[in-house]
């Protein structure tokens, strides 16, 4: 069978189209966009371009899109550079038990400095409560960071009803989308977001690229000081090559999101039934509805989740057990804690993440050796 990929929320393959717009921006088209003659102009227009990909893909306008160097920097200058700019107004952040790291640890440094940070609590799904939230709200709240979907159990938030509550009390929203985008339609506008951040590698583009949107009028302040690069709020000199192919991983996702989201389903909800069906006892960490559509995360207790990974990695398999920025560690996942999993059946967790090159003879051929692996272990 070959190697198998199915850890599409650690990172996706790159879209061959993708790689070949960006290759002359390694080699020809060298120039600086900063620079005046026409070597620069072109490096220029291509970032220009890829802004307005951006741009249309959310549903927002050119000069409000910043191009950073992943979903991690993007996290970071939202919320330190809301902290900054309206520290006057107040110092309570308010976002969730269940962020990414990016966001939970920019707020342990932002407690270092004073701020005050809720972390809402979440429903056995994954859900945060409204009610919470509103209860949550005090008059020095000045921001509300909730992510868009969980990137291991793949809960998708009622993001609209947030922004509508953040704003109901004149708060910043912001939401961290990284694995939300190319999976679920985003509108800014309609959903009423202030601030979002977006990664390329998540979306069959390349690594090191990130977007933060930020609502025209949200004034924040930049967390690297240099040049006037990035409308004078994130300086440097661009990644010309990174920010041309997440330019166009947005044109293809857009243009195949319908599609994308449904073939996902399909296959993701196969999935789900074939293990619930053959394994007896196994437990489905997130909700059945409201979810990521290529994400499924089981349980299996009994069977420490790392063993089945190193399993299926001899059969040339790639999965993961939570994030891939948590591998390694020996705590069971945040995430999972935070649903009520005990840490016995934290440890024995999953995470498929499809995506668009896997087809159902991969998934069965997953699911068979799952399977194995479960029953041999009995
Ligand atoms: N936020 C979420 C929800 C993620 O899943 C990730 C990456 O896994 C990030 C942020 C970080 O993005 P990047 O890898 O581009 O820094």
């Amino acid at each position: 069978m070959g190697s198998l990929y199915f850890d599409n929320s650690a990172t996706t393959k790159i879209k061959e189209e993708v790689y070949k717009e960006m290759q002359p921006y390694y080699y020809k088209e060298y120039g600086n966009p900063s620079s005046m003659y026409t070597l620069g102009r072109y490096s220029k227009k291509a970032i220009e371009l890829a802004r307005n990909r951006v741009a249309n893909f959310l549903n927002a306008s050119f000069n409000e899109i910043y191009f950073t160097s992943g979903g991690t920097e993007s996290d970071n200058t939202a919320l330190k550079g809301i902290a900054t700019s309206y520290k006057n107004k107040g110092n309570h952040i308010i976002t969730t038990k269940i962020e990414h790291p990016a966001i939970l640890n920019t707020c342990k440094t932002l407690e270092q400095q004073g701020f005050r940070v809720t972390y809402l609590n979440v429903d056995k799904n994954g859900f945060i409560n409204l009610q919470e939230l509103e209860e949550s709200i005090n008059e020095h709240t000045i921001l509300i960071s909730v992510m868009f979907a969980n990137n291991e159990i793949g809960t998708i938030q009622p993001i609209k009803n947030i922004a509508k509550i953040a704003h109901k009390n004149n708060i910043i929203f912001h939401t961290d989308a990284v694995q939300a985008c190319g999976n679920i339609p985003i509108d800014v506008k309609d959903m009423e977001i202030d601030m979002l951040s977006m990664s390329g590698h998540k979306i069959y583009g390349p690594k090191g690229i990130g977007v933060l949107y930020v609502k025209n009028g949200i004034e924040f302040k930049g967390i690297i000081d240099g040049g006037q690069q990035e409308h004078g709020k994130r300086a440097g000199t661009e990644n010309v090559a990174g920010i041309v192919g997440i330019g166009k991983a947005t044109e293809i996702a857009q243009k195949g999101m319908v599609t994308h989201i449904r073939y996902l389903q399909k296959i993701r909800d196969y999935y789900i039934t074939e293990i619930e069906r053959r394994i007896p006892g196994v437990i489905l960490n997130g909700p059945r509805q409201n979810r990521l559509p290529g994400n499924a995360n089981f349980s299996f207790p009994g069977i420490d989740g790392n063993t089945i990974l190193l399993k299926l990695d001899q059969e040339g398999i790639s999965a993961s057990s939570a994030s891939a920025c948590s591998t390694g560690s020996t705590k069971p996942s945040h995430v999972l804690t935070a649903i009520g999993r005990d840490e016995q059946t934290a440890k024995s967790a999953i995470r498929i993440s499809f995506g668009e090159d896997n087809t159902i003879d991969d998934v069965n051929f997953l699911i068979n050796k799952i399977e194995k692996i479960i029953i041999k272990n009995k």
